[in-house]
Protein backbone atom coordinates (compact mmCIF):
# COMPACT_ATOMS: atom_id res chain seq x y z
CA UNK A 1 0.00 0.00 0.00
CA UNK A 2 2.51 2.81 1.07
CA UNK A 3 3.96 2.09 -2.49
CA UNK A 4 1.33 3.85 -4.34
CA UNK A 5 1.74 6.84 -5.88
CA UNK A 6 0.21 9.77 -4.58
CA UNK A 7 -0.96 10.86 -7.72
CA UNK A 8 -3.60 7.60 -8.02
CA UNK A 9 -4.55 8.14 -4.72
CA UNK A 10 -5.91 11.87 -5.23
CA UNK A 11 -7.20 10.62 -8.78
CA UNK A 12 -10.71 12.60 -9.46
CA UNK A 13 -10.13 14.29 -6.17
CA UNK A 14 -11.62 17.73 -5.89
CA UNK A 15 -9.52 20.33 -4.02
CA UNK A 16 -10.78 22.19 -1.05
CA UNK A 17 -9.30 25.55 -0.93
CA UNK A 18 -10.22 28.96 0.63
CA UNK A 19 -8.06 32.44 0.71
CA UNK A 20 -7.32 33.41 4.19
CA UNK A 21 -9.72 36.48 4.59
CA UNK A 22 -12.35 33.37 4.95
CA UNK A 23 -14.12 32.75 8.26
CA UNK A 24 -13.56 29.56 10.67
CA UNK A 25 -17.23 29.59 9.87
CA UNK A 26 -17.28 29.45 5.97
CA UNK A 27 -14.10 27.45 6.60
CA UNK A 28 -16.24 25.06 8.94
CA UNK A 29 -19.06 25.11 6.71
CA UNK A 30 -17.13 23.75 3.33
CA UNK A 31 -15.74 21.58 4.82
CA UNK A 32 -18.67 20.01 6.20
CA UNK A 33 -20.38 20.20 2.97
CA UNK A 34 -17.26 17.89 1.32
CA UNK A 35 -16.97 15.90 4.57
CA UNK A 36 -12.89 17.30 4.32
CA UNK A 37 -11.39 17.73 7.63
CA UNK A 38 -8.99 20.09 6.20
CA UNK A 39 -9.14 22.71 3.94
CA UNK A 40 -6.04 24.67 2.13
CA UNK A 41 -5.16 28.40 2.42
CA UNK A 42 -4.63 29.40 -1.21
CA UNK A 43 -3.48 33.41 -1.97
CA UNK A 44 -3.13 33.60 -5.86
CA UNK A 45 -3.34 29.97 -6.77
CA UNK A 46 -0.65 29.17 -4.36
CA UNK A 47 -0.61 27.28 -0.52
CA UNK A 48 -0.07 29.43 2.30
CA UNK A 49 -1.48 27.60 5.01
CA UNK A 50 -3.31 24.57 6.14
CA UNK A 51 -6.54 24.73 8.52
CA UNK A 52 -7.61 21.24 9.65
CA UNK A 53 -10.13 20.27 12.03
CA UNK A 54 -7.74 20.61 14.89
CA UNK A 55 -7.46 24.06 14.51
CA UNK A 56 -10.93 24.60 14.47
CA UNK A 57 -10.98 22.82 17.78
CA UNK A 58 -7.69 23.76 19.22
CA UNK A 59 -7.49 27.33 17.85
CA UNK A 60 -10.29 28.75 18.01
CA UNK A 61 -13.00 27.01 20.03
CA UNK A 62 -10.93 26.36 23.04
CA UNK A 63 -9.75 30.28 22.87
CA UNK A 64 -13.13 31.11 22.79
CA UNK A 65 -12.74 33.21 19.81
CA UNK A 66 -16.11 33.73 17.63
CA UNK A 67 -15.79 31.95 14.55
CA UNK A 68 -18.01 34.41 12.19
CA UNK A 69 -15.55 36.73 12.99
CA UNK A 70 -12.17 35.25 12.95
CA UNK A 71 -10.45 34.68 10.06
CA UNK A 72 -8.66 31.65 8.89
CA UNK A 73 -5.38 33.48 8.04
CA UNK A 74 -4.80 33.90 11.96
CA UNK A 75 -5.52 30.35 13.57
CA UNK A 76 -3.98 28.40 10.36
CA UNK A 77 -0.59 26.81 10.12
CA UNK A 78 1.41 28.94 7.46
CA UNK A 79 3.69 27.33 5.01
CA UNK A 80 2.67 23.74 5.66
CA UNK A 81 4.90 20.85 4.44
CA UNK A 82 4.00 19.74 1.12
CA UNK A 83 4.43 16.54 -1.17
CA UNK A 84 4.90 15.82 -4.72
CA UNK A 85 2.14 13.66 -6.48
CA UNK A 86 4.49 11.42 -7.93
CA UNK A 87 5.95 10.45 -4.36
CA UNK A 88 4.70 7.13 -2.71
CA UNK A 89 1.92 7.57 -0.45
CA UNK A 90 4.55 6.25 2.33
CA UNK A 91 6.41 9.23 2.35
CA UNK A 92 3.75 11.58 3.03
CA UNK A 93 3.00 9.26 5.70
CA UNK A 94 6.41 9.30 6.85
CA UNK A 95 5.89 13.41 6.90
CA UNK A 96 2.53 12.81 9.03
CA UNK A 97 4.37 10.57 11.52
CA UNK A 98 7.56 13.02 11.74
CA UNK A 99 5.67 16.28 11.48
CA UNK A 100 2.70 15.05 14.05
CA UNK A 101 0.16 16.04 11.68
CA UNK A 102 -2.83 14.23 9.72
CA UNK A 103 -2.95 15.99 5.99
CA UNK A 104 -0.22 16.65 3.40
CA UNK A 105 -1.33 19.11 0.18
CA UNK A 106 -0.27 17.92 -2.83
CA UNK A 107 1.67 20.68 -4.98
CA UNK A 108 3.24 20.14 -8.75
CA UNK A 109 4.54 23.14 -10.89
CA UNK A 110 3.88 25.13 -7.53
CA UNK A 111 -0.27 24.54 -7.93
CA UNK A 112 -1.98 22.25 -4.95
CA UNK A 113 -3.80 19.56 -6.98
CA UNK A 114 -5.14 17.70 -3.88
CA UNK A 115 -4.47 17.05 -0.27
CA UNK A 116 -3.39 13.19 1.29
CA UNK A 117 -4.87 12.61 4.55
CA UNK A 118 -4.25 9.49 6.85
CA UNK A 119 -7.33 8.41 6.18
CA UNK A 120 -5.94 7.47 2.45
CA UNK A 121 -3.06 4.79 4.09
CA UNK A 122 -5.80 3.05 5.82
CA UNK A 123 -6.22 1.19 2.05
CA UNK A 124 -8.66 1.46 -0.39
CA UNK A 125 -10.38 -1.79 0.68
CA UNK A 126 -11.48 0.22 4.16
CA UNK A 127 -12.45 3.67 2.63
CA UNK A 128 -15.00 1.34 -0.29
CA UNK A 129 -16.43 -0.28 2.92
CA UNK A 130 -16.57 3.14 4.66
CA UNK A 131 -18.57 4.37 1.47
CA UNK A 132 -20.73 1.29 1.46
CA UNK A 133 -21.79 2.16 4.95
CA UNK A 134 -22.34 5.98 3.81
CA UNK A 135 -24.29 4.52 0.96
CA UNK A 136 -26.69 2.30 2.95
CA UNK A 137 -27.06 5.13 5.85
CA UNK A 138 -28.17 7.31 2.93
CA UNK A 139 -30.24 4.39 1.03
CA UNK A 140 -32.39 3.98 4.86
CA UNK A 141 -32.65 8.02 4.88
CA UNK A 142 -34.22 7.68 1.65
CA UNK A 143 -36.77 4.64 2.76
P1 LIG B 1 -4.05 17.55 11.68
O1 LIG B 1 -3.62 16.41 12.52
O2 LIG B 1 -3.72 17.34 10.22
O3 LIG B 1 -5.46 17.97 11.92
O4 LIG B 1 -3.12 18.81 12.07
C1 LIG B 1 -2.52 19.01 13.35
C2 LIG B 1 -1.81 20.37 13.30
O5 LIG B 1 -0.77 20.37 12.31
C3 LIG B 1 -2.72 21.55 12.94
O6 LIG B 1 -2.29 22.70 13.64
C4 LIG B 1 -2.49 21.73 11.44
O7 LIG B 1 -2.70 23.06 10.99
C5 LIG B 1 -1.02 21.33 11.30
N1 LIG B 1 -0.75 20.69 9.99
C6 LIG B 1 -1.57 19.85 9.30
N2 LIG B 1 -0.99 19.45 8.15
C7 LIG B 1 0.22 20.06 8.11
C8 LIG B 1 1.31 20.07 7.15
N3 LIG B 1 1.24 19.35 6.02
N4 LIG B 1 2.40 20.82 7.44
C9 LIG B 1 2.48 21.54 8.60
N5 LIG B 1 1.50 21.58 9.52
C10 LIG B 1 0.38 20.85 9.30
Amino acid sequence: MPQRRIRNVIDSQLILAAPSITTVLSAARMMKDRNFGSLMVTEDGTVTGIFTERDALFRVIAEGLDPATTAIGSVMTPNPQTIHPDRPVGHALHMMFEGGFRHVPVVENGRPIGMVSSRDALGPELIEFTHELETRDHIADIL
